[in-house]
């Protein structure tokens, strides 16, 4: 039987290299629990009948000697990553038949070194939510308490993990996608730098926002994914190209911490701001300076994120119109088409966005809305950016309340928004951000922190991550 709970990465690789087991083995070991567990939490949406032939490719690489790190590993993916000749449908009723007719950036590289793509998890539609409760393909249980949302909008992704039905995961982020998950589930999720990771196949939610983004039981896990995907891609006009990687501040050591502490004063869970206040004690503990610092302009990420995202969405979701791609209904005019499947094919959440996006980017509200939303947005990157002058972290807890029921917020959108307060200013403003467990609540229920790097600083993240790992065991 092999260990699922305890094994990282580097421990099955070197199983699989000793020949303790095998990538088969290692996959049959992950299928069973995910037979055993998925009907009860739905985090996948399918598991791949060709899981076992990738498994025996990597046996193969194995006996041959070419294998990398990640030869063998069995990873899931959100349902809105391309992976050529598998259906993608991002939590969709619209997209329910589509198939991938090419692989996405990170599928490729992940095919390159060998890993096994397991199934496709489920998520909120289009990434829109933070809860796993906006699919149309049904709700995901938090595996922690399966009363509980496992967070959103990869929640899919991060209960697959947690419940040890993967090794390693990929969800996307627009605004805290997968760092709020890994909160909500006691795992480590990084979003990297804008531009670090190819968004080249991933189904766009908000592109000047988007990054694919891993999930990790620890923080090498979430690194050693983060390595194999950050690499430029010419076919995305977004990705940085390798030269332009270089940090701008890149210290040889980082040990100064701003807390913007006025970013959190109100609406804080109390057990949240306890476990923050003994975070800070812990990373003293490690000799990390702490300070107090100002971000006026971040105040209102939330509010420009939630005029930003849904113009973007609006503008990506009008691809979306029963011709094109998946579900069709018919009508007596092209029109008719267009509104019964849009009408029918997206869901509450979807339509919402569209509306909302529809409205800030029309003519007399544009000014009023949009342009200064990315006015707002311009303020906070450069206050952001100023700030890293000073310190080389800036830390705040990573979601307001810790996993919430199932069912809650649901009738409240402005209440689900509210949990992207602390997850706005890293993809606002572009900079790297990763999530780690802090510990839990009185109910056992996992809180997390977490830590925001100058852009292209990804290996500060890694660094204070495992530090803060070994005093928090
Ligand atoms: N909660 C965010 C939203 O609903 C999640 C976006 C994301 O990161 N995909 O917009």
């Amino acid at each position: 039987m092999i260990d699922l709970k305890s094994l990282t990465i580097e421990k099955a690789h070197e199983a699989m290299k000793s020949g303790e087991f095998t990538s088969r083995e290692l996959t049959l070991a992950y299928l069973t629990v995910i037979k055993e567990r998925n009907t009860e939490l739905n985090a996948y949406l399918e598991v791949f009948d060709d899981a076992l032939v990738s498994a025996d490719l990597a046996d193969k690489r194995f006996k041959d000697g070419t294998v990398e790190i990640m030869t063998g590993i069995p990873v899931a993916i959100k349902d809105n990553i391309l992976y050529e000749g598998h259906l993608a449908s991002a939590g969709s009723k619209i997209l329910k038949n589509y198939i991938a007719s090419y692989d996405s950036f990170v599928i490729r590289e992940l095919k390159k070194a060998g890993a096994v793509i397991l199934g496709r998890t489920n998520m909120d539609e289009f990434a829109m939510g933070s809860s796993t409760q906006a699919s149309a393909y049904g709700i995901t249980r938090n595996p922690v308490d399966i009363t509980r949302v496992p967070g959103g909008s990869s929640g899919g992704s991060a209960a697959a993990l947690a419940a040890d039905m993967a090794l390693v995961t990929l969800g996307t982020e627009t605004c805290g996608s997968v760092r709020e998950p890994s909160a909500f589930c006691g795992l480590v999720g990084l979003k990297p730098t804008y531009g670090a990771v190819s968004r080249n196949g991933i189904i766009a939610m908000g592109n000047s926002l988007d990054q694919v983004s891993p999930f990790g039981k620890n923080v090498r896990d979430a690194e050693i994914m983060f390595n194999l995907m950050s690499k430029h891609d010419k076919e995305d006009a977004t990705s940085v190209p390798d030269e332009k990687r270089n940090p701008v501040y890149k210290k040889a050591k980082a040990t100064k911490i701003g807390i913007p502490r006025h970013l959190f004063k109100d609406g804080v869970d109390p057990e949240i701001t306890q476990n923050f206040e003994e975070s800070l004690v812990k990373l003293k503990s490690l000799g990390y300076e702490i300070v107090d610092i100002e971000l006026p302009f971040s105040k209102y990420s939330l509010e420009a994120y939630y005029i930003i995202m849904p113009a973007e969405v609006s503008t990506n979701l009008s691809r979306f119109d029963g011709i094109r791609y998946g579900h069709s209904v018919q009508g007596g005019n092209l029109m008719e088409v267009y509104t019964k499947s849009r009408g029918t094919g997206f869901g509450r959440e979807a339509r919402r966005r569209i509306l909302l996006g529809t409205y800030v980017l029309s003519h007399g509200y544009y000014d009023a809305y949009y342009n200064k939303a990315i006015l707002v947005r311009e303020k906070i990157k450069n206050e952001v950016n100023k700030a890293f002058e000073s310190v080389d972290f800036i830390l705040t807890p990573t979601t307001p309340m810790p996993a919430f029921k199932i069912g809650e917020k649901m009738d409240d959108p402005v209440a689900m928004y509210l949990c992207d307060i602390f997850s706005a200013p890293a993809n606002l403003s572009g900079v790297p951000s990763m999530a780690i467990p802090s510990g839990k609540n009185m109910e056992g229920l996992p809180l997390s922190i977490q830590f925001m790097a100058p852009k292209f600083c990804e290996e500060y993240l890694f660094d204070i991550g495992k530090k803060f790992e070994s005093v928090n065991k």
